[in-house]
């Protein structure tokens, strides 16, 4: 009997193969195993339409096409670890799952500054219950402190001078998004957020986060202070590949792929966020696609398909940032 395929992770790229194995013809069992216990969702309206309320729903399918498709879902439990050669997972209610091939697709974690500690009030924002808390914090404030100037440190910034809220924005290098758009375009992307409000900190770190229970100000590295009653961490995210420790997968900065997704054991295959190729790894939605497709085609032994020309957007109050 045929054991089928096992996709871990429950986003972006755990769905695009899924569709892709099923567009493809593939006919033995698909399951995806996510560990949130939301159905697989869409991430960029958690940094914009979703944080300001506008829509309600971010699911990626209708429950109706896990069930036409016969891809069974299996959420709440993490996968904790892989035996290559056993071809079996394990999930942290214990299950034990066998598989024929396996797909990573577990994305990333946020990185998160220890020195802040565990006060109240201080939030990241990578899964859709991140959102939902930002949200709630986000109605009862006043003044926020977003700490990095990425993308998403700009998209929450904006979001949150919708929603009323005074915003700092503190960003080590000389300008918002300067890391990746130069900084005659970070510039450009500074003056924007002046212009809708926001305080722009650039050229200094955070030092320290003050409050009893919860924040109530932020000490930066030139000695100036603000008062907060909401911080925002967006310093970043690193793979999340730690439940692959001791197994023989290849991880450097991600699961280590080659062109056509397959990692360093048989019959294990890796995409989206967590995957890295050639030293580097492309943290963008439009690339998933691409790379199920590719995937896809090598696991099905078809012909590689042309790869598309990868981008990225980035909406921020009304202006679309698309490279
Ligand atoms: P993810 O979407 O992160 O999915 C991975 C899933 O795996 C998660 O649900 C996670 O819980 C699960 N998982 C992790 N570990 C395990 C485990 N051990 N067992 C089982 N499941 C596990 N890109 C753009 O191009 N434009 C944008 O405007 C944009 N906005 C964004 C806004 C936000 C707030 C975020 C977070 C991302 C944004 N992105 C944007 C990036 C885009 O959403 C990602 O590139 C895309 O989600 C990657 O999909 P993925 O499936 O690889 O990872």
């Amino acid at each position: 009997m045929s054991l089928g395929t096992v996709i871990v992770g429950g986003g972006l790229a755990a769905v695009r193969t899924a569709e892709q194995l099923r567009r493809n013809g593939f006919t033995d069992p698909i399951t995806i195993v996510g560990a949130e216990a939301h159905p697989p969702y869409d991430r960029p309206p958690l940094s914009k339409q979703l944080l300001r309320g506008e829509v309600d729903s971010v699911a990626l399918k209708p429950a109706s096409f896990y069930a036409d498709n016969q891809i069974a879902l299996r959420l709440g439990s993490p996968v904790l670890g892989v035996d290559v050669s056993g071809h079996t997972v394990t999930l942290a209610d214990g299950d034990v799952l066998g598989y024929d091939q396996l797909v990573i697709a577990t994305g990333l974690v946020p990185r998160r500054l220890p020195a802040l500690g565990d006060l109240d009030g201080v939030c990241v924002l990578r899964s859709l219950d991140d959102c939902v808390a930002l949200r709630d914090r986000a109605a009862g404030a006043r003044r926020a402190v977003v700490i990095g100037a990425g993308f998403i440190g700009c998209e929450v910034a904006a979001s949150l001078r919708g929603l009323g809220v005074q915003v700092a924005l503190v960003e080590p290098q000389p300008a918002p998004l300067a890391s990746v758009l130069g900084e005659q375009a970070g510039a450009l992307i500074a003056r924007l957020h002046r212009d809708e409000g926001v305080d722009v900190r650039s050229g200094v770190t955070v030092d320290s986060v003050a409050g009893v229970s919860r924040v109530e100000s932020v000490t930066l590295s030139d000695g100036s202070v603000i008062e907060a009653d909401l911080v925002v961490v967006g310093i970043g995210s690193r793979p999340a590949c730690d439940w692959l420790a001791g197994s023989d997968i290849e991880v450097a900065d991600g699961v280590v792929c080659d062109a056509a997704e397959r990692t360093s054991a048989p019959d294990v295959w890796a995409l989206g966020d967590v995957a890295c190729w050639d030293g580097d790894r492309v943290e963008h939605w439009s690339n998933v696609a691409d790379q199920a497709r590719t995937l896809v085609a090598a696991m099905l032994g078809a012909a590689a398909p042309t790869p598309g020309v990868p981008y990225f957007w980035s909406d921020q109050y009304d202006v679309k940032i698309q490279c």
